[in-house]
């Protein structure tokens, strides 16, 4: 019997008892990924509407035939990105399995077999939605395009700054951040606080 996963999760429990969790999550669950998906929409979407972009997965747990602690999934998803040719939304179909191994310590993790990814625990418990966030993030390309070929950059706007302006302010904007060097820092720091405190 498979059932949704707990907000914490006690893995080495999940191994005992090996559990099966199955269902959906919601994007909006997972901030980390959020930040990397396609923002276009999200100020004309409804909050039911954003609610849509679910997250299939299933995870296993249990022992390997070597006695080892594994955790056994798939992960599936429409991850909405930002085309860094056209600038457009395109959906990234997102379809992985997964196979973890509970470590303790990097000698464990390095001593895993090939098939196995490490799962470090570090405390008791676990952020469940950590497993399957890690996974989707770890699907994003880095440079997020359409497949070669089905769309074109957008064209060069006739009314182009002069290269000098361009330079200037890319200048000025780098001075602007080196005289904050903390206020990147600061704003982090908020958005940390504000996704624990949603907990
Ligand atoms: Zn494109």
């Amino acid at each position: 019997m498979s059932v949704s996963f707990p907000d914490l999760l006690d893995p080495r429990k999940a191994v005992a008892q090996r559990s099966v969790f199955e269902g959906e999550m919601a994007m909006v669950r997972l901030p980390r990924l959020s930040k990397l998906l396609w923002q276009g929409e999200d100020s004309r979407a409804s909050s039911s509407a954003k609610a849509l972009n679910a997250v299939h997965y299933r995870f296993e747990f249990g022992r390997d035939a070597d006695g080892r602690s594994s955790v056994l999934g798939q992960v599936a998803a429409k991850l909405p990105l930002c085309c860094q040719r056209c600038f457009e939304r395109y959906d990234l179909v997102v379809d992985t399995a997964v196979s973890l191994a509970l470590v303790e310590g990097l000698d464990e993790a390095k001593a895993l077999p090939a098939q196995y990814e490490p799962l470090m625990i570090e405390d008791r418990l676990m952020r469940a939605s950590d497993l399957i966030e890690d996974e989707l993030i770890l699907a994003v390309p880095a440079i997020p395009r359409h497949p070669e070929g089905q769309c074109e950059p957008p064209p060069v706007p006739s009314t182009v700054a002069p290269l000098a302006d361009i330079e200037r302010d890319g200048r000025s904007s780098r001075t602007d951040r080196q005289r904050h060097p903390f206020a990147t820092l600061a704003a982090l720091k908020t958005q940390r606080d504000d996704t624990e405190s949603q907990d």
